[in-house]
């Protein structure tokens, strides 16, 4: 087989993004509501948590913002700008005529694309002279990223872990404590909302909502403490746009339209920061194309929630967010994709879908697996089982264009790697998922 020019397409250093792309530019969305009042939350309400330049992104209307160049700089360690890669062995596989490429975000040192948002989270609140950050992670992906962003910039971090995470992810834990970060199994005896947790059942298992809910308080109970969350709000999706604006670039080089966009969605951000620069031409009507969302069948907040305000945690201690919501006290199923299990969506996401401009679409965990298992085989990389539900989506477009004998363009975001998901992958392997 032949080399061709698209099956790796690179950009130079110079190409790392000068500017973040915000969707909140070309799209209005609904205010986060104060619980107590029942009125738009004022943004200094966020203050508590959030450092002043993150709460401006944060309600920003501008179309571009800045990225600082020590974020660019730091965006070099983090191997911007990602390859864009075409899977042609997966084509030849599957016998379709389409065409699939993939984004890169598993080559990150952290493995996903996480690092992209934390990088920046931690530099502002470094400028502001905050010198401890709290977060909650549910893979530990999130906690990897933030804690090697907080050794990055000289930040001190403390990381709540999803308990079924901490469990079965022991080598997780020990990579954000290379980092110099703290991590503690959610519920935690550390936070009032732990304890009464753990009183009512030891055995808790943990969700995400939980551990927001612990980090917040240790947040608000510490002095020179902020937070930083990994997804859903508008900031984290704002700085993950790079990925989209790369892809726009690395598909120009080889004069590709892509017909399908898809991403895995937890929270949301990678399927926006991969998206969104590509939804602005959508909303121009420069393009065509379609965006697939794709979530676990047991955490089904696009396919199967409402759409209306809830928390963004389990207590309650967060502003009320419109979004798709399976309920803030919703309890997932402790699947694989630990970085799925979140009971809402991002506000973004969600608006764009509820204009109709994403299909979501579900699948349960054992075609993921298998999905994953056949891109492993033919392409090499062994992938997130969270990046797997796009592989998934991918391969059934690919099959549909092989019915009716089209050469459909499918992009995917491979939003991170699974060398460190292998215990999910072994029961699979032996039989034992359901
Ligand atoms: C966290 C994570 C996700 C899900 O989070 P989003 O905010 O929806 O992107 C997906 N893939 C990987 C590899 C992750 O680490």
């Amino acid at each position: 087989m032949a080399i061709h020019k698209d099956d790796r397409v690179m950009l130079s250093l110079d190409d790392i993004p000068r500017k973040w792309y915000n969707i909140g530019g070309d799209v209005q969305l609904p205010p986060p509501v104060d619980p107590k009042t029942n009125e738009p939350a004022k943004p200094e309400t966020l203050e508590a948590i959030f450092p002043k330049r993150i709460i401006a992104q944060e309600i920003s209307t501008d179309r571009y913002i800045d990225i600082p160049e020590e974020v660019r700089d730091a965006y070099v360690m983090l191997q911007r700008p990602s390859p864009l890669q075409r899977a042609r062995r997966l084509e030849q596989f599957l016998k379709t005529p389409a065409k699939i490429y993939f984004k890169r975000e598993d080559l990150s040192p952290a493995g996903s694309h996480k690092p992209n948002t934390a990088i920046p989270q931690v530099y502002y609140n470094m400028k502001e002279g905050v010198e401890h950050l709290t977060t909650e992670t549910g893979a530990g992906q999130w906690g990897t990223a933030l804690s090697l962003s907080c050794a990055h910039f000289g930040l001190d971090c403390q990381v709540w872990m999803v308990r079924v995470s901490f469990d079965q992810k022991p080598f997780r834990r020990l990579i954000m404590e290379s980092y110099g970060g703290k991590v503690y199994a959610s519920p935690s005896p550390h936070t009032n909302f732990g304890r009464k947790l753990l009183e009512q059942d030891p055995n808790n298992p943990g969700s995400l909502g939980i551990a927001i809910s612990e980090a917040i308080e240790s947040c608000v109970t510490h002095k020179n403490t902020k937070y930083a969350l990994g997804s859903v709000t508008n900031h984290v999706i704002l700085h993950q746009t790079v990925i989209g604006q790369e892809v726009i670039k690395q598909l120009e080089m080889i004069d590709v339209q892509p017909d399908y966009m898809i991403a895995c969605v937890g929270g949301g951000s990678n399927f926006g920061g991969f998206a969104f620069p590509m939804m602005e031409q959508k909303l121009k009507g420069k393009i065509d194309t379609e965006f697939i969302a794709v979530e676990p069948k047991s955490v089904p907040s696009l396919t199967e929630g409402e759409y209306r305000y809830d928390f963004g945690d389990t207590a309650g201690m967060t502003p009320l967010f419109k979004m798709y919501t399976l309920g803030h006290d919703f309890m997932p199923s402790p699947i694989h994709a630990g970085g799925l299990r979140y009971h809402g969506m991002a506000p973004t996401v969600s608006a764009v879908t509820n204009m109709g401009l994403v299909t979501p679409v579900s699948y349960v965990q054992t075609e993921t697996f298998e999905a994953a298992l056949t891109f492993a085989k033919t392409e090499g990389i062994i992938p997130a089982p969270e990046s797997s539900h796009a592989i998934k989506a991918a391969i059934d477009k690919a099959l549909e264009a092989k019915k009716t004998g089209e050469e459909k363009v499918i992009v995917f975001n491979l939003s991170g790697h699974g060398l460190l998901d292998m215990a999910g992958y072994g029961k699979y392997i032996h039989g034992e998922l359901k």
